[in-house]
């Protein structure tokens, strides 16, 4: 029985933890109304009323998303490019064209007609094999269930008040709902959906609230008031905990509180290592947000322009691109900012453009291998990021390098892209810098040839290790033969870090692996000067530079070199 206020039976769920710390808190259980709308006519005569209807409903939804924004004043980066997001829906021209065409010949009700269009584009989207697009589907749904909300005649769920220490328990917490609620009131976040990339993830790291999502059933056997405790970094949840189980608890959150405001403090300090060489810290984005981290940073290692593509309905413009290109390098001021061409295929579909089916898309016409056949997109996305050059210091960087014919034949589009500006007398950096991700082996094994071919490079573990181990990184069932930490791995890393500091040539670190504190040591004993990794970690990776001088750094480096597996490097790691 659960009922007994006071021998409530203790009860852990799993799920996946996307946000880091421990929370105390009472449950506010919460259950996102499920619309079930069927197929309504009106009769011929009508039209115009349902359609004054469905845009009432739109303007009604623009006022709520404004007030979202008012609240959201001072809060949170990701918070308003999300709405920004959602406000792009609600006025999306396909969107608005066929509803309203629904709604005039066929004459269907606007509740049915929103429904029916937006039910397409979430299935569209939301079957994408990358969960990054998947989870746009959750985006249009929120928008879908805000308009059905406001065609059925009542009020928004009001999140924004909730009383200290709430642990918000949800079905299918919508990011706008997330983006409402009040830091200092929530504990942390238990969802029964969603993953590591979902938006509601970002949000809550971005609020640093201990987040659990994907834990089945959460809503129902959790009960509104009962106990629980929230650990964001194992994805555990205790309902009623007992004393000793509470006890543990509180140590481990006292441990990570202190480790965070340790953190913390260096937040705002130059990458540093205790004998005072220099590190430099980048951070990696991927939109025009205002703040996701400029001021504490010294470069942005990655602007992963996809983004920009996949939030998008159709192929953003020359002009779209150029606007945001020179709003993120106008944000960053003096900091360099690497802007990465397109990096779609493979898994990354668009869902407005079809790619054949491939059988091994890893392997496939993704990156550079795409822009290659698309030149119209790739050239506009070229044209675009040189003109925004003349407003800050960009350096443009090809992905999925293999080969140096891939080096030349980019190079050579950028030459004849820059040959058109000249002949319209458009401005641009003549000396925008030009790099290469190098992430395939093929590309890693020759560092030495390809780096007199190039301005600068940076390592992107992430693919590196994928390609490098023949282990797909999104398959969780293959986990254990992705291994970052092998010794091939930091063996590659070894002699392109060698080949590029001998060549005077800048080498970075833009993957994964930058923002592990494990690896931080090696990779500066390795040659590395360069980390660029999410915002969020930034303040442990300088905490953890500053805890060892350059000559530790080296012995662990060359020890690692002689270490044989996976498993001897990082127990060696974890003991220095
Ligand atoms: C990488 O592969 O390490 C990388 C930084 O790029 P992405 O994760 O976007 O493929
Ligand atoms: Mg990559």
């Amino acid at each position: 029985m659960r009922d007994d206020n006071n021998h409530k039976e203790m009860l852990i769920l799993r799920g996946e933890g996307v946000s880091d710390g421990v929370a105390f808190g009472n449950a506010f259980v919460f259950r996102a109304e499920q619309y079930v709308v069927n197929e309504e006519f009106f009769e011929p005569g009508n039209e115009d009323d349902f359609v004054q209807e469905w845009e009432d409903a739109r303007h009604t939804a623009q006022v709520e998303l404004d007030k979202v924004f008012s609240v959201l004043d001072n809060v949170s980066g990701e918070g308003r490019a999300i709405l920004d997001v959602h406000k792009s829906i609600l006025f999306d021209e396909e969107i608005e064209e066929m509803v309203e065409t629904a709604i005039r010949e066929e004459k269907v009700v606007p509740a049915s007609a929103v429904s029916r269009v937006f039910d397409i584009f979430i299935s569209i989207v939301g079957d994408s094999s990358d969960p990054l697009i998947a989870e746009r589907a959750a985006d249009l749904r929120d928008v879908r269930d805000r308009l059905l909300r406001i065609l059925r005649g009542e009020s928004s769920s009001d999140l924004s008040h909730l009383p200290e220490n709430t642990i918000l328990v949800a079905n299918d917490l919508l990011p706008s709902d997330a983006a409402m609620l009040e830091k200092g009131k929530v504990a942390a976040i238990v969802n029964e959906s969603g993953s590591a990339t979902a938006h509601l993830a970002i949000l809550a790291r971005g609020y640093r609230i201990p987040t659990v999502l994907s834990v089945p059933k959460a809503t129902v056997l959790i009960n509104n008031g009962e106990h629980l405790i929230v650990d964001g970094h194992d994805g555990i949840v205790v309902v009623n905990p007992d004393e000793a189980i509470g006890s543990a608890y509180a140590d481990k959150k006292s441990q990570f509180d202190k480790k965070t405001a340790l953190e913390n403090e260096y937040q705002d300090r130059k990458g540093l290592l205790r004998d005072g060489t220099t590190v430099h810290i980048g951070i990696n984005i991927g939109d025009d947000r205002e703040d996701p981290g400029y001021s504490s940073c010294d470069f942005v290692g990655l602007f992963r322009t996809e983004f920009l593509y996949m939030d998008s309905q159709q192929l953003p413009t020359e002009q779209q691109q150029f606007d945001v290109y020179r709003r993120v390098l106008e944000l960053a001021g003096d900091k360099p900012v690497t802007l990465r061409t397109l990096d779609i295929g493979g898994d990354k579909q668009l869902p407005y453009m079809s790619l054949p089916e491939e059988m091994n898309p890893f392997l496939g016409k993704r990156a550079l291998r795409l822009c290659f056949e698309e030149m119209d997109m790739f050239k506009t996305q070229l044209r675009a990021a040189l003109r925004a050059s003349v407003f800050g210091k960009l350096k443009i960087m090809f992905p999925m390098v293999a080969s140096v014919d891939d080096v030349r034949h980019a190079k050579s589009v950028l030459e004849a892209v820059k040959k058109d500006l000249d002949d319209e007398g458009c401005p641009y950096d003549p000396h925008v810098p030009i790099g290469i991700m190098i992430e395939v082996p093929s590309i890693a094994a020759i560092a030495d040839l390809v780096v007199t071919e190039v301005d600068f490079a940076s390592i992107g573990t992430n693919d590196l290790c994928q390609y490098l181990c023949a282990t797909d990184r999104d398959n969780a069932e293959i986990r254990e033969y992705y291994q970052s930490f092998s010794p091939a791995m930091f063996r590659t890393l070894h002699s392109i870090v060698t080949a590029f500091n001998a060549a005077g040539k800048e080498i970075s670190i833009c993957g994964e692996m930058a923002a592990d504190p494990l690896a931080t040591k090696v990779l500066v004993g390795l040659g590395l000067r360069y980390l660029s990794m999410n915002s969020a970690s930034t303040a442990k990776i300088k905490m953890e530079l500053a805890q060892f001088t350059l000559e530790d750094a080296e012995d662990v480096a060359s020890a690692v070199m002689f270490l044989k597996t996976q498993k001897d490097i990082v127990e060696y790691l974890s003991s220095v």
